[in-house]
């Protein structure tokens, strides 16, 4: 693989723009290069573009080297960035795993790439040879979710390994809810294998969903890329100061993780004790994946009692499905005390 000859055209001779905080890095006592206000000290000033201090805290945390770390605005960001970078509208195409993560097709869509859905098979397993036959020459970017959303199951590590060995383009490894999981990372593997993304975030075991921070892992090459791509300045100075103080309490995110996990098996409990529904799908992810024999009217019985849940009825696969985040110990027994009341309404 040439990752190079992966990039469009006008990405590889890109000239990115040259922001104040890029031309001159260093300690000086008077700054007049960006036309900030002197006033409102330390908000005028314009944030680090490459995030340099959180990252190295991160790449501290993760086992990885800085330059092998982005930062978006939430995971989305680099969803949507790979998308620009390596796709040629109305040429390219990328492969995913279906049903999945709703961002990568929609990401797809708004940049008009055409987006080919590979349906899972039985127990939501990967089947890697499916994918690879639907991937052609102007296949740039695969797309994997695991644990997977909306199905909650991790996808077979040697099923990923054929993917990430046999096609030709950018695997993307979306990690969202790797907390949750007792696999390992594949961020690991991150210097064997150059074409692998990695994505993580701070929306989910972190409790941090509004703060808005994704990381993006791959290689120095693909970084680069993101980096001449993005926003300059796409995390503002809160974002970073706030994270990074959040990252010193690790211990705190790996206590919630452990309570997330024993309500996960305690939720699923209740739930395949309710004589209707009809599966509680296993999963690795902070949320539980519920076959129903009417999800529509359960989905609007659980709202007139207060209770908002994802109604997965339309998605590929998921007929008759609804998502339940995993909530604390009250808001699980709320759910079961609303279902136990609409026991009258299915059937
Ligand atoms: C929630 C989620 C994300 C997180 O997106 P952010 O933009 O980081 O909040 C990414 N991927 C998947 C599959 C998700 O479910």
């Amino acid at each position: 693989m040439n990752l190079h000859n992966l990039v469009r055209d006008n990405i590889r001779r890109l000239k990115p723009y040259s922001c104040a905080r890029n031309e001159f890095q260093g300690e000086a006592s008077v700054y007049l290069d960006a036309n900030e206000n002197p006033m409102n000290a330390p908000y005028n000033r314009y944030p680090d573009p490459m995030q340099e201090a959180l990252k190295a805290k991160i790449a501290k945390g993760k086992g990885v080297r800085p330059s092998q770390i982005m930062l978006g605005v939430g995971s989305d960001e680099p969803i949507d960035l790979a998308v620009r970078i390596f796709c040629e509208p109305q040429q390219d195409n990328i492969v995913a795993i279906d049903p999945t993560y709703g961002m990568y097709q929609v990401c797809a869509d708004i940049n008009n790439v055409e987006y080919r859905p590979v349906l899972l098979n039985d127990g939501f397993a990967l089947d890697a040879a499916r994918l690879l036959e639907a991937t052609d020459a102007h296949t740039k970017l695969v797309f994997l979710c695991s644990p997977n959303n909306p199905t909650g199951n991790l996808l077979n590590r040697d099923e990923m390994k054929q993917i990430v060995e046999r096609f030709a383009g950018i695997v993307v490894i979306d990690e969202a809810y790797i907390d949750f999981s007792s696999e390992a990372s594949w961020l690991a593997d991150l210097d064997r294998y150059p074409n692998v993304i990695v994505l993580q975030t701070f929306s989910k075991a972190w409790g941090l969903a509004s703060v808005r921070c994704g990381m993006a892992f791959a290689s120095e090459e693909v970084i680069a890329y993101f980096n001449k791509v993005k926003y300059p300045y796409n995390l503002n100075l809160l974002t970073q100061n706030f994270v990074s103080e959040q990252l010193d309490h690790k211990s705190r995110k790996q206590e919630w993780v452990a309570y997330l996990l024993s309500q996960r098996t305690a939720l699923a409990a209740h739930l395949e004790a309710i004589p209707w529904i009809e599966k509680v799908y296993p999963s690795d992810a902070n949320f539980l994946l519920v076959k129903v024999p009417d999800a529509n009217a359960l989905y609007r019985s659980l709202v007139a009692r207060g209770i908002i849940v994802r109604n997965r009825n339309g998605i590929s696969l998921c007929a008759g499905c609804l998502r339940i985040t995993v909530g604390t110990e009250a808001e699980n027994t709320a759910l079961i005390k609303a279902l136990n009341e609409t026991a009258d309404i299915p059937g």
